[in-house]
């Protein structure tokens, strides 16, 4: 069981892989740059972390111990991520006349919460940029000497100081913004900030005393550092969003050879998720207006629907965020919710190595992670008349801890997530449902048609003749 090899895109060598874990007495160790947190994360971040925690699920499944941190960047990262702008943290704080740590403690409670509403497991460890600001000087005076240089604005990385720079993100013309050169004195437009100095005269409310004079870290930096120090490099899998492939993960890169002093990248397998995408192209935190879990909870979608509707795209592929795809996301929840529930109570009998569901199971999610191929394997299982209800019971429990989707424990009512608009409760609109039905069971159709027509002027749709019996749903 859970024996097919597994294959992951190594975005490194832009090919897929067979994955074995680099120290099999270690177990496998993974690192997520995780969210910066100046505001509430959009369900594209949120994306990211769908990824990760299939990953690692995944990972676990098959059998291997495993150690998966996510960071929490609360300094360092610019408006820009060419070295160019204010940091985040500070220009969030400064907009909302509030201090940054608060801000950052505020959001990183959000990011957690999100996590826990999308059913994504607990990493082992979730490090604080802000703590390893000591270990990122260190870091930092350890590769100075052979790999950086001060300026009037900070110490700077000599990206010609490393063999290959760059080739992460294939052609040097790929390293994104890394062209735009906006910091006077820099000698090559792709080196970047590895100490920021507080300007002169100013005073920040992020800052720490270094080598450099008084200022903060570059953004790169903490990603290098909290890796090496909680992992230790070279580490198994390396994650975030596909931006990450030209700037943030290039330089991380950098500086983890030029602090090994070898060619390592630091990481076996670099791996990154393709963004979420709306009408107007890449959801961002900056474009104003954003989507974010609480927000999809507030119109009455369960978490588990975004969760849903992630996995039933391959990671690496672009998704559209849509009202359509939202909808249909959910439904395909509900369906298999009522017909879990509609199973017998029965106790859940073993589920063997060799069951046909199982192998295509991990036939579908040892290939790169293919969710989009599980999600339909999970539906033939659950609609299989052959499967006496014990075997798709245990069968559920190898599904739920692959995909996360918590079937065996979400109920029709918890399915049924109240808009913070809603001007009907679930039990006024069952009360409805009752003197429509009566109505019709009187012949008074104006009265039933009355009803109907005032349910769905409040959002509700009547669902006369659903297969599953759902009596009525919101309309998004
Ligand atoms: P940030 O909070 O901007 O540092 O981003 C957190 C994670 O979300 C990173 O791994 C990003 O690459 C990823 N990310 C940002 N925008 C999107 C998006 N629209 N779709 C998928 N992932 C994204
Ligand atoms: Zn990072």
């Amino acid at each position: 069981m859970n024996a097919a090899p597994l294959t992951l895109y190594n975005s490194i060598t832009r090919s897929l892989e067979r994955f074995e874990p680099l120290d099999a007495a270690k177990g496998v160790r993974v690192y997520s740059c995780g969210p910066t947190v100046y505001s509430d994360p959009h369900l594209g971040n949120l994306r990211a972390y769908v990824f990760t925690d299939t990953l690692s699920r995944v990972l676990s499944w098959k059998g291997n111990r495993l150690t998966h941190v996510i960071n929490i960047t609360d300094v360092g990262h610019l408006t820009s991520d060419a070295d160019a702008g204010e940091d985040k943290m500070e220009a969030a704080a400064r907009k909302q006349g509030l201090n940054a740590w608060d801000i950052s403690r505020h959001f990183a409670d959000v990011f957690r919460r999100n996590l826990a509403d999308l059913n994504i497991r607990k990493p082992t460890q979730m490090p604080l940029a802000t703590d390893y600001v000591i270990k990122m000087i260190a870091f930092a005076q350890a590769i100075a000497p052979d790999h950086c240089y001060e300026i009037e604005s900070g110490l700077y990385f000599d990206s010609r100081s490393v063999p290959d720079y760059g080739r992460l993100a294939g052609s040097q013309d790929d390293i994104g913004e890394g062209r735009i050169d906006p910091v006077e004195g820099k000698r090559h437009p792709q080196d970047f900030a590895i100490w920021r100095k507080t300007p002169a005269g100013e005073t920040r409310q992020m800052e720490w005393d270094s080598p450099w004079g008084r200022g903060a870290p570059g953004w790169h930096l903490e990603c290098s550092v909290m890796s090496s120090e909680l992992l230790g490099l070279p580490f198994d899998i390396h994650t975030g969003g596909i931006d990450h492939r030209q700037i943030h993960h290039v330089n991380e890169i950098a500086q983890n050879q030029a602090h090994c002093g070898c060619a390592d990248s630091g990481a076996k397998f670099w791996m990154h998720n393709n963004f979420l995408v709306d009408r107007d192209g890449k959801m961002s935190k900056s474009k104003g207006g954003i989507a974010t879990l609480d927000a999809l909870v507030g119109r009455g979608v369960h978490p588990l629907a975004y969760r849903l509707m992630c996995l039933s795209a391959h990671y690496r592929s672009e998704l559209e965020f849509s009202p359509d795809n939202l909808a249909a996301a959910l439904t395909r929840l509900k369906r298999l919710v009522m017909a879990v529930r509609a199973l017998p109570l029965s106790p859940a009998t073993d589920a063997s190595g060799d069951d046909d569901y199982l192998v295509q199971l991990d036939a579908a999610v040892s290939d790169d992670l293919n969710t989009p191929k599980a999600l339909p394997v999970l539906e033939a299982m659950v609609a299989d008349k052959k499967l006496t209800t014990g075997r798709k019971l245990a069968l559920l429990v190898h599904f739920d801890d692959v995909l996360g989707l918590d079937l065996l424990n979400l109920t029709r009512d918890a399915l049924r997530v109240r808009p913070a608009d809603a001007t009907l409760t679930p039990e006024a609109i069952e009360a409805r449902l009752a003197e429509r039905k009566q109505a019709r069971a009187d012949k008074d159709f104006a009265r039933s048609d009355a009803v109907r027509d005032e349910l769905i002027a409040s959002g509700v749709e009547v669902m006369d003749g659903d297969p599953l019996g759902w009596d009525w749903k919101l309309n998004l």
